[in-house]
């Protein structure tokens, strides 16, 4: 029986003659040429003024938040249900992360509990679109309004994502996307930090620059402490080929993302990534939650999986139950939810069969969830 790996890039010729185009030609004069091109495509793709690719969504993070001034005695509030990636730049920066409960259907920040979380101290609120799904954003940016803090977005899981007509990634002050390997679109490893603010882009061009101004005459002369986190010429070729393909990327995550939505549909117990009216999801993850009544758990689940060689993946623990992180059990949600959850495997190559095999585990685990007896 194959391996049905979580997830795994979608690379074509396009993107191997790219690259080894940049690796032969792209030296000397040509060196940000495919950087350039890349920016570029993105931004547009997105509808931004802005884009800054770099070598990860960490780094786009860490850089977006240190222009916006983030620092010491500040408080950045974003959801206990997350990747650490997304909070270690807050971390070091030397501000304090705040983490808050999600809600029970798009497994992203709770608005009210945000609202809550905000204290004289909160200097930004980062919106996660978790697994593809989308924040609340119409609310979110309502509550930065309301007390005059800045609201980002971390959009690295949801490349395709739409709420009402606009991008996922281009609604806060700035986004991050990811390009790692496992991303709907990847250049192996990478990121981008976009923004429509064009006092913020330049903060974060110098930033990325090594502190070095682009209005700056003198050679080797930072004005400021910088970062170091450029994409490379390679990786933005393989970038522009992915590029080329992002709606054929999206699309194939939509239709996997559909085609268990279809074969599930019945199980009044089983809770798949929402896509309410009015929103389009990008489905770089497709998340079955069970229903506690089910009694179906995340133990069973792998178990299942692991049965018929399938690689599912566990549901985000909630940060607050890190060892580095004061403990949080009262995020009711964050910390319940992963005990009755899996990531379905989804890459683009999937085959009918392969698919066929994730759902028919689902079906059993549904049809007879104490466990076959
Ligand atoms: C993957 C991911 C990141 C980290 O991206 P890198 O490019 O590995 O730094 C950050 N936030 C979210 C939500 C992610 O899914």
């Amino acid at each position: 029986m194959n391996r049905i790996h979580y997830t795994k890039p979608s690379i074509t010729e396009l993107e191997v003659s790219y690259a080894t185009d940049a690796a032969r030609n792209g030296w000397g004069e040509h060196c940000y040429e495919y950087i350039g091109r890349f920016e570029e495509g993105f931004r547009s793709h997105l509808g931004v003024r802005h884009a800054i690719a770099t070598s990860s969504c960490t780094g786009a993070l860490h850089m977006g938040l240190a222009a916006l001034g983030v620092g010491p005695g500040d408080e950045v509030v974003l959801a206990d249900t997350n990747w650490i990636a997304s909070v270690a730049p807050v971390l070091h920066l030397g501000a304090t992360p705040v983490l808050v409960d999600i809600l029970v259907d798009s497994w992203c920040l709770d608005p009210v509990q945000v609202e809550r979380a905000i204290t004289p101290r909160t200097k930004a609120i980062i919106a996660v679109h978790l697994y593809g799904n989308l924040c609340a954003m119409d609310e979110l940016l309502a509550i930065g309004e309301r007390h005059g803090i800045t609201v980002v977005e971390d959009a690295a899981e949801a490349i395709g994502s739409v709420l009402h007509g606009r991008r996922a990634g281009s609604m806060g002050r700035f986004g991050a996307f990811s390009f790692h390997g496992t991303k709907t679109l990847t250049t192996g490893e990478g990121g981008v930090f976009v923004t429509n603010d064009d006092e913020l882009y330049e903060k974060v061009l110098t930033l990325s620059n090594h502190g070095r101004s682009r209005k700056q005459q003198k050679q080797f002369w930072p004005d400021e402490v910088g970062f170091k986190y450029k994409m490379s010429n390679v990786q933005a070729a393989i970038g522009c080929g992915q590029l080329e393909r992002i709606g054929e990327l999206i699309f194939r995550k939509r239709e996997i993302m559909a085609y268990y939505r279809e074969r599930l549909r019945e199980f009044d117990g089983l809770h798949l990534n929402p896509e309410p009216e009015g929103t389009v999801i990008g489905a770089w993850m497709p998340t079955a939650v069970f229903a506690p009544e089910t009694n179906v758990t995340r133990e069973r689940l792998q178990e299942a999986f692991d049965a018929m060689n399938i690689d599912a993946r566990v549901f985000f623990h909630p940060l607050s139950c890190l060892p580095m992180f004061e403990q949080r059990p009262e995020n009711i949600h964050a910390w319940d939810i992963p005990g009755r959850a899996i990531n379905l495997p989804s890459y683009h190559d999937m085959t009918e069969a392969d698919l066929e095999r994730v759902a028919d585990v689902l079906d059993a685990l549904c049809t007879r969830p104490g466990g076959g007896e």
